[in-house]
């Protein structure tokens, strides 16, 4: 059965396109790709050069990391891509973008974001559930963000939605500085998640 025990070489990070946002969000996404970037890891991100993720990037290549950008066509038009990056893949959808950059990766960050990077975050968890992504995902909880989403999940395990085994699929750490041991300390996970992927109706109701 395959595991997560895989090194840690590239991290897929999902992050926000808006720039209206607190600085104390500006900065914890510069300070994450500093920190990647220390960690000799590489990043693969949307590509963008604007909102959290162009601090993101900004900060990874200030301190000589490589960063590699995935980005649709339409975007990039509209001139939205980072143009200091390392390598900027530009590909024909949203959905081939998603895919590249989940399996270019050996671990998910999300940084703060809104629908984009929900979606995002939401297809690594649903892949995960099903053992088809073994990789950690961990969550970035800047100025305690996503504090109601992480009850919203958590209630969806007391609700029978989601099995208890599921809250081992995702860590949450308040900075990037704790990346490292988030990293180090994540639950493996194997594709025999497959065989409590759905939880079964007939145990819920004997607890
Ligand atoms: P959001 O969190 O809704 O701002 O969406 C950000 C996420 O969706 C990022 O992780 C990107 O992969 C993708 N995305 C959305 N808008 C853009 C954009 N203008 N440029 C590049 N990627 C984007």
């Amino acid at each position: 059965m395959k595991k997560n025990m895989k090194k840690i070489e590239c991290i897929t990070v999902y992050a926000s396109a808006s720039s209206a946002l607190a600085p104390v969000y500006n900065q914890a996404a510069t300070e994450l790709g500093g920190v990647i970037a220390r960690m000799s890891c590489d990043i693969v991100y949307g590509g963008g050069g604007i909102g959290l993720m162009g601090k993101l990037a900004d900060g990874a290549l200030q301190q000589g990391g490589r960063v590699y950008g995935i980005i649709p066509g339409f975007l990039d038009g509209l001139e939205q891509g980072h143009t200091k990056l390392t390598s900027q893949q530009v590909v024909t959808s949203m959905r081939i973008r998603k895919e590249i950059m989940l399996d270019r990766g050996d671990a998910v960050v999300a940084l703060p974001g809104g629908s984009g990077t929900f979606e995002e975050l939401f297809e690594a968890l649903t892949l995960k559930r099903l053992g088809k992504y073994l990789g950690p995902i961990i969550l970035i909880n800047t100025n305690k963000y996503y504090d109601g989403l992480i009850r919203f999940l958590e209630q969806s395990v007391r609700e029978g939605f989601m099995d208890t085994q599921h809250l081992q699929m995702w860590s949450v750490i308040d900075a990037p500085a704790e990346l490292e041991a988030a990293l180090k300390n994540a639950a493996p996970w194997s594709e025999d998640a497959i065989s409590f992927a759905a939880k079964d109706t007939r145990r819920r109701h004997e607890q």
